[in-house]
């Protein structure tokens, strides 16, 4: 074969490998494991551990409320065909123990030895903060169980999970530096940032911000007068220049925030899950770039 056709056919082959990382096919004849994900978040995380060796996918679909899903009786059968499943843990999953409890398939909670913050207000106070992955320092310690637990359902290649994981994490801690440096970069009075949910502890910890939230968990969701005028009084005393509100809920609350304050309504955060192919963020990593970007245009008034 002359060598530029060599190559055509090696990019072509790669072109389908990384088609079948993207979306794993449910072929007859594709015999590899199957590792199934509480949300699309995990299923990135792992798929990038997991290269062409595993099929990786999410119970949760794009978009979907993760924290009081209701699995279908499709989720079960598809749960009780897998060889694996991977949850965040840290009662992020309010539905997962009642879902695993009548399956016969090994589970892996993909947060442990994170260190954990507990929420600081409302209902959830004192219980773990869920959303560990949003800093990519504790997102490496996940990547760490995700290749324990993969190497020990597929130990014949326990090495490329190994190296792979080792690639993700160097990239993990790349986007990290990034996220340090460019966050850095605001003054002291516009270190405040301002969501619906409280998903942003780990990363506010990280980079240095103050966070201050509607509501603490998605569970809960509905914002109250309290609330909204809680955060009303923290923005006009802290003439906190934007706020945001993650992808997928209702920025309704946030807009009477805005409404009743000097806050421009800064955008649209990524938390909870990935978008699609063609969004803004359809990788983890380019969730944590996003949200960074939009948070510092946000706070600077747009020129970030
Ligand atoms: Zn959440």
């Amino acid at each position: 074969m002359p060598k530029s056709l060599r190559l055509a056919a090696a990019l072509a082959l790669s072109a389908l490998l990384a088609g079948c990382a993207g979306t794993p096919s449910s072929a007859p004849d594709d015999d590899r494991p199957v590792v199934l994900t509480t949300f699309t978040v995990l299923q990135d995380i792992a798929q990038n551990v997991a290269g062409e060796h595993v099929r990786v996918e999410s119970i949760t679909k794009i978009g979907a409320e993760i924290h009081g899903y209701e699995p279908t009786p499709g989720d079960i059968r598809r749960a009780s065909d897998a060889d694996l499943i991977l949850d965040n843990g840290l009662g992020l999953e309010a539905w997962f123990e009642r879902f695993v409890a009548d399956l016969d398939v090994p589970h892996v909670v993909v947060s442990d030895g994170v260190d954990v913050i507990p929420i600081a207000e409302d209902a959830y106070a004192g219980l773990a903060n869920p959303h560990a992955w949003m800093s990519p320092v504790n997102a490496q310690i996940y990547v760490d169980n995700i290749v324990r637990a993969l190497s020990d359902l597929d130990p014949e290649n326990a090495a490329d999970f190994a190296t792979n994981g080792d690639a993700y994490r160097a990239e993990l801690q790349a986007v990290n530096d990034e996220l340090v440096a460019e966050l850095d970069t605001l003054p002291a009075n516009e270190r405040a940032l301002v969501t619906c949910e409280g998903a942003f502890s780990y990363l506010a910890r990280d980079t240095g911000l103050t966070e201050q939230y509607l509501w603490a968990v998605n569970a809960e969701q509905q914002a109250t007068p309290q609330q909204i005028a809680r955060t009303i009084e923290f923005v006009d005393d802290n003439q906190v220049p934007a706020v945001f509100c993650e992808s997928t809920v209702s920025d309704k609350p946030m807009q009477q925030v805005v409404q009743a304050t000097d806050a421009a309504f800064g955008g649209v955060l990524y938390v909870d899950s990935l978008s699609e192919e063609d969004g803004p963020v359809p990788t983890y990593l380019d969730l944590l770039r996003h949200d960074a970007a939009v948070i510092l245009s946000g706070l600077t008034g747009g020129e970030g």
